[in-house]
């Protein structure tokens, strides 16, 4: 256990790894070669999802139902995942929720229901983590924050507010955890085609439109477009980056569109 483990093929942990752009880390992930432990809310999705990969792909893979708002859950998450996997050099925090409530409807309870899972479990995950990321060369862990973190939003305070939180919290963080050589950085992407956007989508068919219409690029991304930015993140290719935010938008951010 104590032994110097290379990053390229240590372990990595995902959150809300059972769907969209978590699970699409997953896939991209195993397909190099490194084990994965698959994190989110339902036992038997997760585990199908952990061995279909492990058909595919050959590689490890553990799937385990962990809710991260409950942060004695991340505890035992982790003890369960290392007995299985080993030392974690990698961290993916992909669990989120949309959170749509805007100020008039805004309730206590449903700010701290997303601050909770998409923002405060992230310090503690890494907490949790971090003996196993300074026993390995070149640990990585990567947040998925959003365009949110920078442009207004009516419908989601609470989303947009956990989401630029990361923002600052990697920043503290990649001060605190470059003394060990683990770095720390967040990928914000624009509207990628997920179960989140397709609710909105069902929800009002004229939405996607409207998005295309402002991103340069004129289309919604691919899971996989965000899951290969955190695979290059985690990868020692990416060993001079912490403390900065790489978006994945297709040009939203900068659209005048
Ligand atoms: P998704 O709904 O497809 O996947 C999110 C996963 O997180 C789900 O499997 C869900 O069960 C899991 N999850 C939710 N609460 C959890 C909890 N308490 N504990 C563990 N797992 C939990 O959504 P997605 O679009 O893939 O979103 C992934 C991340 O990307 C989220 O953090 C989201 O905010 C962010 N993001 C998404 C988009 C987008 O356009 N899809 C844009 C910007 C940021």
């Amino acid at each position: 256990m104590n032994s110097i483990v290379s990053s390229p093929n240590s372990p990595v942990i995902i959150t809300g790894g059972a769907s969209g752009i978590g699970l699409a880390c997953a896939q991209a992930l195993a397909d190099v070669g490194r084990p994965v432990a698959i994190w989110d809310l339902d036992s038997e999705k997760v585990n199908s999802i952990a061995s279909s990969i492990k058909t595919n792909t050959g590689v490890n893979t553990f799937g385990l139902a962990v809710d991260v708002a409950d942060l004695a859950q991340i505890e035992k998450g982790i003890a369960l995942s290392q007995e299985h996997l080993g030392t974690f050099g990698g961290l993916v925090h992909a669990a989120g929720i949309a959170g749509v409530c805007p100020l008039e409807q805004l309730t206590e309870a449903t700010w701290n229901t997303v601050l909770d899972i998409n923002l405060r479990s992230w310090p503690f995950l890494i907490k949790a983590l971090l003996s196993d990321l300074k026993k390995t060369t070149g640990a990585s862990v990567v947040s998925i924050s959003s365009i949110n973190a920078t442009l207004g939003n009516a419908l989601n305070p609470s989303y947009s507010a956990s989401k630029a939180g990361m923002l600052g919290i990697n920043r503290a963080l990649a001060d605190d955890l470059a003394r060990y050589n683990i770095r720390i950085n967040a990928v914000s992407p624009g509207q990628i085609l997920t179960p989140m956007i397709q609710q909105a989508i069902d929800h009002d068919s004229s939405i996607q439109q409207a998005f295309e219409q402002r991103i340069l690029m004129g289309r919604l991304g691919k899971p996989r477009e965000v899951a290969t930015a955190v695979r290059f993140l985690l990868s020692d290719e990416a060993s001079y980056i912490t403390g900065t935010e790489l978006v994945v938008d297709g040009g939203n951010i900068s659209s005048q569109r």
